[in-house]
């Protein structure tokens, strides 16, 4: 619960949420977006903080869910975007044009295992797409993911991200438990849940599965946060290559953000598609997907019909993968993506964000700890979680079993404290974060553990 200080800093939020849960469920366009008592509604943002509707500033570390990887309105960011308008002249064409081509060389040159790529609005576009052009290759229906891994909110993959330990089974068996209502229950036998970061249990898996399984999908950073295992990306990459199971890399929130390349680079493995998003739009709404030729060509319009009589034929709808899209490739946030990777790849960009995130990272362990409270902070790149926990935390189960709640309590003082985590939420940190940010944040987490803990 939200304290008396918090309360009386907030009251124009509580005013508004009040008014729109009138007409949005929930006051929220997102049910992650909401928490008790009710969310902060924000007006403005700059670099690296957030300003609410009553005034309050806080140092941003959810950064529309990792996407804004160069802070809130990067200057070079905004004047691509209005650049594009002027000198294009219109928003958006809805036929081809150059900069599609140019972001796709861009993502072809930053992905080793990428030879061709499409654009989708979202992420969870990508992913879906990305199955299907499994399915589509393999000939198989089902699919393997990991319990806790989130690939988007569409039945298939909408499946033990989340599930209550009592009702998700066996640790090296996961049971398939829905995450919503509305899921019909087909999707809960054809979508198999594995355990990350056990090779053992996840091979007899997919061993056992191998003949309906078209794809396995994973972030191989799970939540952006836990790292696979080398060895165990290795077997993974080996075992699916050899049963003929298409390795699918959701590299949406990792994509730009653990490196320049993505976690593919990082453990040096190929996999067969990659799905993108978030810092790819440059805060706008993007998704890509990227693979190997023989896979991407599946949507290749052209294929198995004569070339000229193309539009005339009537399409061969089995020759042909269906991808489509309104906005596929939206210039101005084509522009705005391309701007901010212009920005990660100037000289030092990458490696001075990495350092802050190790900076705020020790402190806050140091701050925890000097405190006996058992905490570690779990991530790879310029995102991370902070895991009140001494157990080594590999997967979903691990998590589970942290201290959630004292958590939440210190995330809801930092609120007052001027540091916007979503309660519980994981933290991404931006080219904008100043060392003056990371001192203050660190310092606000040792006034907020004091709060809570009477000290
Ligand atoms: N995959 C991963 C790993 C994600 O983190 C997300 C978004 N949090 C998605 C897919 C879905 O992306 P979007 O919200 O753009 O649809």
């Amino acid at each position: 619960q939200l304290d008396g200080m918090l309360a009386s800093r907030m009251k124009h939020s509580f005013h508004l949420h009040e008014k729109a849960k009138e007409v949005i469920p929930g006051g929220v366009t997102a049910n992650i977006k909401y928490f008790a008592p009710h969310p902060i509604i924000m007006q403005k943002g700059k670099g690296s903080h957030l300003v609410d509707v009553d005034g309050n500033e806080y140092i941003d570390y959810l950064l529309c869910y990792g996407a804004l990887i160069l802070g809130h309105g990067h200057p070079k960011v905004i004047e691509a975007v209005i650049q594009q308008m002027a000198n294009d002249g219109t928003t958006v064409f809805g036929t081809p044009h150059e900069l599609e081509m140019v972001m796709a060389q861009k993502i072809i040159h930053a992905f080793p295992s990428v030879e061709m790529v499409r654009y989708t609005n979202s992420g969870l576009e990508a992913t879906l797409l990305a199955i299907r052009l499994a399915q589509a290759f393999t000939g198989k229906t089902a699919i393997a993911k990991f319990e806790g891994h989130y690939h988007g909110g569409y039945d298939q993959v909408l499946i033990s991200v989340n599930p209550s330990i009592a009702e998700a089974g066996d640790e090296k068996e996961p049971k398939a438990v829905p995450e919503s209502k509305g899921i019909p229950a087909q999707y809960t036998d054809e979508t198999i849940i594995l355990p990350f970061n056990n090779i053992e249990a996840t091979e007899t898996i997919l061993r056992k599965q191998k003949h309906r399984l078209a794809a396995v999908i994973l972030e191989p950073v799970q939540g952006g946060f836990i790292p696979a295992d080398a060895t165990f990306m290795k077997q993974l990459r080996a075992i699916t290559k050899e049963l003929g199971i298409v390795l699918i890399f959701d590299e949406v929130k990792t994509g730009f953000r653990i490196i320049y390349g993505g976690a593919q680079t990082v453990y040096g493995i190929d996999p067969d598609l990659t799905a993108l998003g978030k810092v790819l739009g440059g805060g706008f709404p993007i998704g890509a997907v990227g693979g190997k030729k023989e896979m991407m060509e599946q949507m290749d319009p052209r294929r198995g019909k004569d070339a000229l009589s193309i539009e005339t034929e009537k399409a061969n709808k089995t020759d042909t993968l269906f991808h489509s899209g309104t906005y596929n490739g939206h210039p101005t946030i084509l522009a705005a993506g391309l701007a901010t990777l212009d920005v990660l790849q100037q000289e030092g960009t990458m490696t001075k964000l990495l350092q802050m995130t190790s900076m705020l990272r020790e402190g806050l362990e140091n701050v925890y700890h000097a405190y006996g409270i058992p905490m570690k902070t779990v991530g790879l790149g310029s995102s991370f979680n902070i895991v009140l926990t001494e157990q080594e935390v590999k997967n979903y189960r691990d998590l589970a079993k942290a201290n959630i709640k004292l958590r939440e309590k210190i995330d809801y003082e930092l609120l007052s404290l001027g540091v916007y985590a979503k309660p519980g939420n994981r933290y991404s940190v931006s080219v904008a974060h100043t060392q003056e940010d990371i001192a203050r944040t660190i310092e606000a987490h040792e006034k907020a553990i004091r709060q809570v803990t009477n000290r």
